[in-house]
């Protein structure tokens, strides 16, 4: 059962109740007065926001969401939809070869003799 938090008016007191999930919004009797406590948001909960079509955790760092990764920057393109430059960065072309490197030196040193 989930851990949620509650809050009793008469003692100003927090306390936390495993409850079943669908019993998680009624009140709980306090532990110390038995007065129904009201569930609270527990303080460690990582909400989201909806702006500028982009979720944003809260507090807002000024940071996006990009497939619940974090990235500094809006996505302007260049990359697939699903991808984001910071996240998917551009593949460098491999590194050649001593072959192919030698080719390109021959290649060159014959250019230089004609
Ligand atoms: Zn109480």
């Amino acid at each position: 059962m989930p851990l949620y938090e509650y809050f009793c008016e008469r003692c100003d007191g927090i306390f936390d109740a495993l409850r079943p999930i669908r019993e998680a919004g009624e009140p709980v009797p306090c532990p110390q007065c038995d007065c129904d406590a009201r569930r609270i948001m527990p303080t460690s909960f990582t909400a989201f926001t909806m702006r500028d079509g982009y979720p944003r955790r809260i507090p807002d760092k000024g940071t996006y969401w990009h497939l619940e990764k974090e990235v500094k920057t809006l996505n302007r393109g260049g990359t697939a939809p699903n991808e984001h430059p910071e996240i998917n960065k551009p593949v460098p072309p491999p590194p050649k070869t001593k072959g192919e490197l030698a080719d390109i030196a021959e290649q060159d040193h014959e250019q230089q003799q004609v």
